[in-house]
């Protein structure tokens, strides 16, 4: 089922993103992640692609074991890193054998080993091209990314949002944002959309804060900031992992919540293959 039809008959719920396992253990805890979160009746479950140097094979094999679980909707992210026409159709080819409906498409990032890797020079320079492709095969429902305090490639917002407005206008179904911790910068994303008549739906990507300094390093490669008031709370639990990630499960409840009173009911969950933190937050703001 498209993604879009479900987040149009569902009002509200909650997405899963998940990444693909390398090891046979790191199979089996994806396994006990989606036993668990699918009691939760994900509105769909994403798979990322080639992100955090993870090879693009591990996708293809960790979206077969999600579609396993026949009651959820997977939708497997695809990047234009290396990507060809042929490839890309052979893929597409698969997916829709096996009841693929949904794809997230992106630009990636540059590959690590690669110093000199310039995206002007793939046969798919940005996720626009993949957009266009997707549109033109004609089965998919089309997620895209998209950045409320704006891509860090981009010198200003109304740049972030001229390019955005572009990649939407290709095709895009419905958007997911980067992670944020400070919802202001998505009600201005929203807002900013809304100028330029942007009217799919936009789910918030929520990252759960569990350790201030990994997450705010993590963040930072894709200007996502940490508010001083929120850092200072989770600091004073420096040495204390357990209640600095206690902590975050609350910083992270209340930011739902302001979510949530301000009518925003459907999550996409960065899940990072871990479901404690995840059941936590969900089990207080449902
Ligand atoms: P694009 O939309 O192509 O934008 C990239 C940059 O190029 C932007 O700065 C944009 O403004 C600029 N740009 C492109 N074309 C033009 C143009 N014609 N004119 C002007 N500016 C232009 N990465 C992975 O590798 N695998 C994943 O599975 C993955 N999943 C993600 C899921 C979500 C929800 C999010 C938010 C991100 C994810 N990413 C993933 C990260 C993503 O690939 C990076 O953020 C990447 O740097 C940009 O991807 P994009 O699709 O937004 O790129």
């Amino acid at each position: 089922m498209q993604i879009s039809d479900i987040l149009k008959t569902n009002e509200r719920g909650v997405a899963f993103e998940f990444f693909p396992p390398k090891t046979a253990q790191g199979k089996q805890a994806l396994l006990e992640t989606v036993g668990i979160l699918k009691h939760y009746k994900p509105l769909y479950v994403s798979m990322t692609y080639g992100a955090g140097g993870v090879t693009q094979e591990y996708t293809k094999d960790a979206v077969s074991l999600l579609l396993k679980e026949q009651t959820l909707e997977v939708m497997p992210h695809l990047t234009c890193v290396g990507a060809n026409a042929g490839a890309i159709q052979g893929l597409l080819d698969d997916y829709r054998k096996q009841g693929i409906d949904n794809i997230m498409a992106l630009r990636g990032d540059p590959p690590k080993e690669c110093r000199d890797f310039d995206f002007n020079k793939q046969e798919f320079s940005c996720a626009r091209d993949l957009v266009r492709v997707l549109k033109a095969a004609g089965h998919f429902c089309i997620g895209v990314a998209v950045y409320p305090q704006g891509h860090i490639e981009t010198d200003t917002l109304e740049q972030d949002m001229e390019y955005t407005k572009l990649k939407i206008d290709a095709g895009a179904d419905f958007a997911v944002t980067q992670m944020f911790f400070d919802n202001t910068y998505y009600y201005a994303l929203l807002e900013r959309m809304h100028k330029k008549k942007i009217t799919i739906p936009v789910l918030p990507g929520i990252l759960p804060l569990t350790d201030v300094t990994k997450v705010k390093q993590f963040a930072s490669l894709c200007r996502a900031t940490i508010p001083r008031s929120i850092e200072e709370r989770m600091e004073r639990y420096r040495g204390n992992p357990a209640d600095m990630e206690k902590e975050g499960i609350d910083v992270t409840i209340e930011l739902c919540r302001d979510l949530v009173k301000n009518g925003v009911n459907q999550f996409h969950f960065f899940t990072l293959n871990k479901p404690k933190v995840i059941t936590a937050i969900l089990d207080a703001i449902r």
